[in-house]
Order: C-alpha cells, then structure tokens, then sequence
C-alpha cells in the first residue's frame, strides 16, 4: 500500500443502518430455527471480521452510477458468483457505510440484515456445499467518510478514486473483503458527458446513451478486492507500448497532463528493468493513475497504480526519489498483486520485496548505496520490532486506523530481512528464490511459510532457524557479513506509505 513518501524536507506526508428484511414464510422459520445473524470472519490475526466462512467469491460483477457529484452516494449493483464450500442457511457477505435495497439470491428474493459490517444474507433455500450461486445486491456506495472510517472512494478535485487497502472494499461494494479469495471482477461505471472512466484490466466496451457513458472494464488474472481500483474523473487517458507491446495506459487529470508526461515516459524502462530481475510482467496491462486528492499514499491497485498527483509535481521531491516509489508500486504488481497474502500477517512479503526493488532501483539508476540503507534499517530494526512487531507477527492496528499495520516494521525492516537472506545464501541462490516466488505462486495467494520453504528448497538447506530469528524475533539477528552493524539510538523514521 500505501506508501507515503518518507519524504525529505517537505511536508509531513501523514497520512448501516436498518434495512427491510424482505423475509418469506421459509426463511422466517430458518432465521428462527438458527443462531442471531453475526458477523463472522476467517480468523484473519489482524482483522478477525474480514472476509467470511462457507463460500468462495468465483467473480464479481460491480455497475456503479455516478450522478457527477462526488459527495452523493453512487447507485449500484453488486453481483457475485459464489462456489458454496459448506452447507449454509445464511451467507455473510461483508459490507458497510451503503443503503441495501434488495438482495437476490439465485433470482429470487432473500432476506437479507446487518450485523457489524456484515451483510447478513438468508437465501429462500439454505445452500448446500459444492453449489454454485449467485447473488445480487442493489444498493447505494457512499463516497463521504463520517466517523472511524478510512479507506474505499478517495474524493478527488475532479471525481472519485479508490483506495481499498487493506479492509476497506466492503465499504464500496459487498464482497469477501480478504486477499485469500480472489477472484474476476467486470467493473462498470456510467458517468456523465465530460468525464472519463478506468477500473482494473482492459476495456470491454463503452456505450452512450442520453448524456451519459456507460464504461466496461474486465480483468484478466484474479484480483483481491483490496486492489480495485475505480477512477471518475475529468481525466485523459495516454497510451504506450510497454516491453513485448504491452499496453500501458496513464489516467492524468487532463490539465496536468504535459507536466506529468516527462514521468510517465518512464514506466516502459521500469517496467523492462523489474522484468529482467524476476521474470515477464505479470498482467495484461499498466498504468498509473494520478488523483488530485490528498491521499497521503500510493497504492498498487493492479494494472492501475494509484499515485497522489502532486508527488509529480512538488518540485522538491528528487527525481531518484519519486522515480524509486513508481518502481514501488510497480514490483508490487509482482509482489501483492499476482502473488497475494494469504493472511494480513503476510504484509512484509509485499512491502518488504517492494521496498527491496525500490532501494534497488535507486542504487542501480542513481547511485544510492542499498548497502548504505540496509545499514541505516539494521541501526533502527529493534526499534521498528518493539513498536510494530517482528516482520511476520505485525502488531494489531492501533484502535481506528487500520492503515496502521503499514509501518517501518514491514517496509525497510522486511527489506533487511531480504537483504540478509542474500547475504546468506548469495545472489545466484536469491535471484532464482525471485523468480521462482512469483512464478509458482501467480495469480495465487502464499503464506510466508511458502517462501521460508522455497527458499530453503532453492538454497538446498534447511533456512527455517535462520527465518524464523529475522521473521518472529523480537530482537534483530546479526547480519551476515556485516559484524559490525550494530542497532542505533537515533530516532525519528518518518512513516512509509506505499
Ligand atoms: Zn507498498
């Protein structure tokens, strides 16, 4: 994620209600025959009410209307086709912060309520495991933000952005808001004359009727919910060819467009430099999309990287700078996007390899010494330990601001980790662990003990001892190699954001 830029001298970069249950005879007696409707969870360590047990999310289908005002809510249409895994009198869907107006399920009416930030769903006919279904929900998608809430539609100067990362997606669409389920998603957006829709993927049609354009957009590899991307705007779309002619496109605020170019022209290069390190981009398409909002982050929602316009354009950022954090968000395409967590304990495998490609870039494009900042990350790693976790065992959000998990702890402090496991079994030995990573583990979801074990097959010894003291500890290892780095009092590490 969210990545903000630990900037140099700038500025601080910070960063239900009741609804009718349209209850038949039937489902009255399953309601009463079972337990109150709650909210349930997968039993995610960091967010126990994401997602939800029973069913697994096959695609989504989202049609938002936006009326050209981005502080009313949107009128939507969420469909999901679901392969049902247990037998189930009612399905959890997650889902907050929309009015629901109907929910159908198979065609027919269900019953529906809340409970938390579930949509708590009673089909006509309990499902049984091993069907397919689907359900379809009508409802409205709130763009204005009261409250504990961050995250989901980033109200931008010309329209709407989104930012889903990490638990906020249900509050946009009804979904299995965790990583573990991916799925296809057809995104579809009817927007009035004069503005311009993009969402994930590649464009599937655009039809106009009476002042209005409706805009189909599909993805082709499964996609956590958490990386949707949704952009209205008053925008332009620029096109190039990336490396093998793969289509890039840029969504630009169209008055800013010739001030962003001169950036923009560089994502080809990085593009072809992250595919010589770890193998052929993995999607069908690239961008960035440039939102004139204050978000205080970038995001890597995939084929379509959400990046804060006036990092572009804020002449003190340095080049190297702003050019590192597009590679940021681009490796995470790699590294979050085709391979997903499977649990949010696994953040340090996108933010750390993120933050690795990063460094690495700046080192091989503008002379900034990896070895120098992985000096700097080990001074500072038991400080970043004692306050936000081992990289593996991140501690809990703070209460309200889930955006929390994503701190030092998992950018440069799972860096580290990289960089002394390269240490350890030297650079041929890691340069395949990468490759293979992200080539075994496409359009899938991995574990951090899926990495320790490649890891350890690829170097052909057993690393578990060695992973589990730079992982799980509270106390940084010695570094191999470097005796003499040692932890450091200095203080003030501003917080990443990527
Ligand atoms: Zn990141």
């Amino acid at each position: 994620m969210p990545h903000t830029p630990d900037t140099p001298t700038v500025r601080p970069r910070r960063r239900l209600r009741a609804v009718a249950l349209l209850a038949s005879a039937a489902s009255v007696c399953l309601v009463a025959a079972s337990a109150p409707p709650a909210p349930l969870g997968i039993g995610d360590r960091l967010f126990p009410h994401l997602g939800n047990p029973g069913y697994d999310v096959t695609a989504y289908d989202l049609s938002f209307t936006y009326a050209g005002d981005n502080s009313k809510p949107l009128r939507a249409v969420t469909t999901i086709d679901a392969r049902i895994t247990a037998d189930l009198e009612r399905i959890n869907l997650d889902f907050t912060h929309g009015t629901v107006d109907s929910v159908e399920v198979d065609g027919e009416p269900a019953g529906f309520t809340t409970a938390g930030e579930d949509l708590v769903v009673t089909p006509r006919d309990a499902l049984d495991e091993g069907e397919r279904t689907r359900i379809t929900v009508r409802h409205t998608s709130d763009p204005v933000h009261s409250g504990g809430h961050e995250g989901g539609w980033v109200r931008t100067a010309d329209g709407l952005a989104m930012a889903n990362q990490a638990d906020a997606a249900h509050l946009v669409f009804p979904c299995n808001d965790h990583p573990s389920d991916k799925a296809w998603f057809t995104i579809r957006v009817t927007a009035p004359d004069g503005h311009t829709a993009v969402a994930n993927g590649l464009p599937a049609g655009r039809e106009r009727t009476g002042g209005a354009t409706t805009w189909t957009y599909r993805v082709q590899h499964p996609m956590a919910t958490e990386l949707a991307q949704v952009s209205i705007g008053r925008s332009t779309v620029l096109h190039r060819a990336g490396p093998h002619g793969l289509p890039v496109r840029d969504v630009v605020p169209t008055k800013h467009r010739a001030a962003l170019e001169p950036w923009l022209k560089e994502t080809p290069g990085q593009i072809a430099w992250l595919e010589e390190k770890v193998g052929r981009y993995p999607f069908e398409t690239y961008g960035l999309l440039l939102a004139d909002a204050d978000t205080g982050f970038e995001l890597e929602t995939q084929t379509l990287s959400l990046f804060e316009r006036e990092l572009f354009t804020e002449p003190a950022y340095p080049r190297w700078y702003v050019e590192s954090i597009m590679v940021h968000e681009l490796s995470h395409q790699w590294f979050g996007d085709s391979v997903s967590p499977r649990t949010w304990s696994d953040l340090w495998l996108n933010e750390g390899h993120a933050t690795w490609y990063e460094a690495l870039y700046a080192e091989e494009t503008a002379g900034k010494p990896l070895v120098e900042r992985m000096k700097a990350a080990y001074g500072a790693s038991d400080r970043w330990r004692a306050a936000g976790g081992p990289p593996a065992a991140p501690k809990a959000p703070d209460p309200g601001r889930k955006t929390s998990i994503f701190r030092p702890n998992v950018y440069d402090g799972a860096a580290l980790v990289l960089y002394a496991l390269r240490q350890e079994i030297g650079r041929p030995a890691f340069g395949r662990l990468e490759r293979a990573w992200v080539t075994r583990h496409r359009d899938g979801t991995a574990t951090t003990a899926d990495f320790v074990r490649l890891a350890s097959d690829l170097a052909g010894r057993d690393l578990n001892g060695f992973f589990h003291g730079w992982l799980y500890d509270e106390k940084t290892p010695p570094m191999p190699g470097h005796p003499d780095w040692k932890p450091t009092t200095t203080t003030a590490t501003p917080a990443p954001t990527h």
